[in-house]
């Protein structure tokens, strides 16, 4: 099982299930010609796709354009069921840096035919996520800027202030249909910018205030 790593808490947190935000920054839901949604959308990684700062992205045989996303990263550390927005934050144990990486070749055509983005999504070495840091050591979780550099290159810069839904309303909306639990994930969607990366690059995403990730990318063979 794979476990997560909360800053000042002595045991690592078993990972749960990954919840992840498609088109929550209104740039991106552009860049990918997608409509503004009218509730957010929703899918699932699992927790075998978790991996930390220093590992490798894997792009499995079946892709030839594999993507980056940076996200805000939310750790549940306190469980619930049709939580308010108002107690939402409560729920939040810690801020993470993640990387949503995304077979975009596979993602399209499950798009065209219908079919879920599952395989896209969820494969091995697709959610990298950095050491989490207290909720209290973040005062305003909605005016950090996120950046992504390839190669010391930038490739994504943006800011949690232009979320289209807030923190607050992902943990009650998500909570009105998963029951959250200690130790689950919740990616908040990511930035413009999004584009290709290939077998030996070097990714460096980072929020301020919150830390570094660092990945490199490999070809499965
Ligand atoms: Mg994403």
């Amino acid at each position: 099982m794979k476990s997560l790593e909360l800053r000042g808490s002595a045991q690592p947190i078993p990972a749960g299930k990954i919840l992840c935000i498609g088109r929550n920054y209104a740039e991106h839901a552009k860049e990918m010609k997608a409509d503004i949604p009218e509730n957010p959308v929703v899918f699932l990684k699992p927790p075998s796709a978790l991996i930390s700062t220093g590992e490798k992205v894997i792009i499995p045989r079946i892709s030839h354009d594999l993507h980056h996303e940076v996200e805000l990263v939310l750790l549940i550390g306190k469980g619930g069921k049709n939580i308010p927005r108002t107690s939402a934050m409560e729920h939040i144990a810690g801020f993470g840096v993640g990387l949503d990486m995304t077979l975009r070749d596979v993602q399209a055509d499950a798009k065209k035919k219908g079919l879920p983005w599952t395989v896209a999504k969820g494969f091995d070495t697709s959610a990298p996520v950095s050491t989490f840091v207290p909720r209290e050591s973040v005062p305003n979780p909605h005016a950090l800027e996120i950046t992504l550099n390839v190669n010391g290159k930038e490739r994504q810069r943006g800011n949690t202030a232009d979320m289209l839904f807030p923190i607050d309303l992902l943990v009650s909306y998500l909570s009105s249909i998963f029951t959250l639990e200690i130790g689950d994930l919740i990616f908040t969607g990511t930035p413009p910018g999004v584009g290709p990366v290939v077998a030996g690059d070097r990714l460096e995403a980072s929020i301020a205030s919150i830390g570094t990730l660092n990945v490199a990318i490999q070809q499965e063979v």
